[in-house]
């Protein structure tokens, strides 16, 4: 007999699907896209239905309940997901979690409950009895209407009352989103009625054709700082709502571009649409209510970070990255996709064009450029005063340091202090030092549980990893030799801060790192401090190079350049580019004429020089011979195998039974390794990597599903994790 099947990906780390059989009084209300709980080994599952057919249901199990009336999939987005899980490498049930604000992959109750009283049915025997019950319905009739955490403000335990009350009628259950905007208290900046200059001009025409087209076409928004990228966006994303079609917008960390926010909001808020903002400092509620309302359809913009990709659009007009070259856009753990790439897959398949957008793209993307995948558009000049910034290099081996800070740059803040202009100094490393050394033995302090050193806090007085958070006390004795002699080693932004606290007294100085910013609402304090001159000097890690707008700004400064370059990963250089020609963008925005003032012991990099001259083209073609050679991304592609135990030698000894295998089958494809990770003991677990790289992405493709074959053949519970496309090799 021919029954109604479902294909179902299980909330479990399992490749496979799994077929259930969907019962009689179920068979009328499913659909692809829903949760259902099934039984899964000895315990009940959440599951997604993936697809539907009829067949014979022989030994297979029944799907237990629906969780939702409507799919929460769409079809699109499942195709997105489906796409991503076998791409990266991931289980589809992880993969759709990952997808869903916390609560909807799981089985909790998907509405926000709110009580109502019911005043009709308020007769003898629907009366309510005890007097818990009697005060609580007085309570939410007098309110008119309230919230489950209102009322568990006022009630101890208030559910069984509650409960009661709804049966007998008393008070009603509704479901409400709330409106939690997190960026409603601010001012919305005035929007401005920009002429677009010729190159912006181009560029808008350009993309909105794409967008009249509804057709798949990619982007590169090439434009300095400061040439307007952001007006390129809010006339594209205007072109699209005129479709009545939807426009998503990702930015790399939401927290930290509240004036593009802005933007974005004063001028489509005023017009009447409405826009919701995802980002990581939302609570599970806000990020809930957020998904609900997009899903309903009653959102046109969406603006979020990385994860927002997955938003729930299923009239999606256009596609905006901006900063499109930050590596934020990659996740770091358990689905390790890239947001960005994504972003040209969804354009791909829901048909709308994708605008990338930096001053410095990625490699990635500006390789594609050259090879017509992605067209480019360039805004070559600034939109004020025209001129870029002056950069400056300071060769310390000539003026070294007593400090931080050397001489030309300490004389160029003066008289930036006595312009009464503002200055910007980057040192992308927080705390006080990097390490704390007794300089009679030469012990240094490291973590437990990583194998790197402990970077000192002098606030706090706490020696902090900065990989897992380990903390302890510094030691008065060394350990080791009981010596009283114990030394900051190095500087970070904490004892950047002492030092310009004591050269310039008096000034206002402030510092935005993670540590400052960690608390709601502080990084946005920093911000609109700076745009209304409240600081002179801001002190801080890349942080501060990101978007900013600080017209007061004329003066930058860059210190500990070298450790930049010096990381042991083939894009430091470009990193150490890109960070430096972004953060020399800030100088001189509204009147031109910046300075900026790069300190470093190896002036003669040619990613410092191309940096001073502000020079993407020439830093590119030094840079692509190297990748060539080597086969590195852009001209080749990379899988990192990284396998991860307890147990040092178990770890190795896996790792190199899966070369040996890797060794034998690779065609086409090098194996390079295995080595211990550049961070070989992490949050305690020992970790090893084997590098696929290849020219082929097909035949890098083939290997990595032979990798996933012998997965499960690992011993001594060593597991391994596959990263596609890397871009941090730790
Ligand atoms: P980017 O994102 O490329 O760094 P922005 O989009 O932030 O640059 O633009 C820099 C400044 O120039 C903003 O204050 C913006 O309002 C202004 N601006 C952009 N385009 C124009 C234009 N066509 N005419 C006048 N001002 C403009
Ligand atoms: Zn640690």
């Amino acid at each position: 007999m021919s029954e109604l099947i479902a294909e179902i990906a299980v909330n479990a780390p399992l490749k496979q699907f799994f077929s259930y059989r969907v019962p009689e009084p179920l068979a009328e209300k499913v659909a692809v896209g829903m949760r259902v709980r099934v039984p899964f080994g000895r315990r009940t599952s959440v599951g997604f239905i993936l697809s539907l057919g009829s067949g014979s249901a022989e030994g297979l199990k029944d799907i237990k309940d629906l969780l939702d009336e409507q799919p929460l999939l769409s079809a699109e987005l499942l195709r997105l997901l489906r796409w991503a899980a076998d791409y990266y490498c991931h289980p589809l049930g992880k993969v759709i979690r990952n997808a869903l604000p916390a609560g909807l992959g799981s089985d909790k109750a998907t509405t926000r409950i709110l009580v109502e009283p019911v005043y009709r049915c308020l007769n003898a025997e629907s009366r309510p009895r005890g007097s818990k019950q009697k005060e609580l319905l007085d309570y939410i009739t007098q309110q008119g209407q309230a919230g489950l955490a209102q009322v568990r403000e006022k009630f101890a335990a208030p559910h069984a009352a509650l409960k009661r009350l709804v049966e007998l009628g008393c008070l009603e259950q509704a479901e409400q989103e709330r409106q939690r905007d997190p960026f409603l208290l601010e001012e919305l900046p005035q929007d401005k009625c920009l002429t677009l200059n010729s190159d912006q001009e181009k560029a808008v025409f350009e993309v909105s054709t794409a967008v009249d087209n509804a057709r798949f076409k990619a982007f590169l928004l090439h434009g300095v700082t400061g040439s307007g990228k952001t007006e390129v966006y809010l006339r594209a994303v205007e072109s699209c709502l005129q479709h009545q079609r939807q426009a998503l917008v990702l930015v790399p960390e939401i927290a930290l571009t509240p004036q593009l926010v802005a933007r974005f909001r004063a001028r489509f808020e005023a017009a009447g649409y409405k826009l919701a903002v995802l980002h990581s400092g939302l609570s599970d509620g806000e990020r809930y209510d957020g998904w609900r309302l997009i899903k309903r359809g009653e959102v046109q913009i969406v603006i979020g970070a990385r994860s927002a990709i997955f938003a729930p659009l299923d009239q999606l007009g256009l596609i905006v990255v901006d900063e499109e070259h930050e590596t934020s856009y990659k996740q770091g753990e358990g689905f390790r996709y890239n947001a960005r790439d994504l972003a040209l897959v969804r354009g791909q398949q829901q048909d709308c064009p994708v605008l990338l957008g930096s001053a410095t793209p990625s490699f990635a993307t500006f390789y594609r450029s050259e090879h017509a995948a992605v067209q480019r558009l360039a805004l070559d000049q600034r939109v004020h005063a025209g001129a870029m910034p002056k950069v400056e290099l300071i060769d310390l081996r000539e003026t070294p340091p007593e400090g931080v800070l050397a001489n030309p740059l300490i004389e160029e803040l003066q008289a930036t202090l006595e312009r009464r202009e503002q200055a910007l100094l980057l040192l992308n490393r927080r705390g006080f030092a990097p390490f704390l050394l007794c300089t009679d033995c030469g012990t240094s302090f490291h973590c437990p549980n990583c194998e790197i050193t402990l970077t000192f806090h002098q606030r706090e007085r706490l020696l902090r990893c900065h990989y897992c958070d380990y903390a302890e006390p510094p030691k008065e004795h060394c350990p080791k030799c009981q010596g009283l002699n114990i030394e900051p080693e190095g500087a970070g932004t904490e004892r950047l801060e002492v030092e310009v606290a004591e050269l310039f007294p008096g000034v206002r100085i402030a510092r935005m790192d993670r540590d400052t910013t960690s608390r709601k609402g502080a990084h946005q304090k920093l911000v609109d401090q700076m745009v209304h001159r409240q600081i002179d000097i801001l002190i801080g890690t890349q942080m501060i190079a990101k978007g900013h707008d600080f017209p007061g700004v004329n003066t930058v400064g860059v210190l500990g350049t070298d450790s930049l370059l010096n990381m042991p990963d083939f894009r430091a250089a470009e990193r150490c580019f890109s960070l430096l020609t972004q953060v020399a963008g800030r100088a001189g925005r509204s009147s031109g004429g910046g300075k900026v003032f790069i300190q470093t012991y190896y002036p003669e990099h040619y990613a410092l020089t191309c940096a001073a001259k502000q020079d993407y083209h020439e830093f590119y073609r030094q840079e692509l011979p190297f990748r060539k050679e080597l086969g590195y991304p852009p001209c080749g592609h990379l899988v990192n195998l990284v396998f991860v135990g307890n147990n040092l030698p178990q770890v190795k000894a896996e790792a190199e039974g899966m070369a040996q295998n890797l060794y034998r089958l690779a065609q086409d494809v090098e194996v390079l390794g295995p080595s211990p990770c550049p961070l070989a003991r992490l949050r305690g677990k020992s970790r090893y990597q084997l590098l696929l790289k290849a020219i082929d992405r097909a035949a890098l493709r083939r290997l990595v599903l032979v990798v996933e074959g012998l997965k499960n053949k690992l011993k001594n519970g060593v597991g391994l994790y596959t990263d596609v496309d890397p871009v941090d090799m730790f």
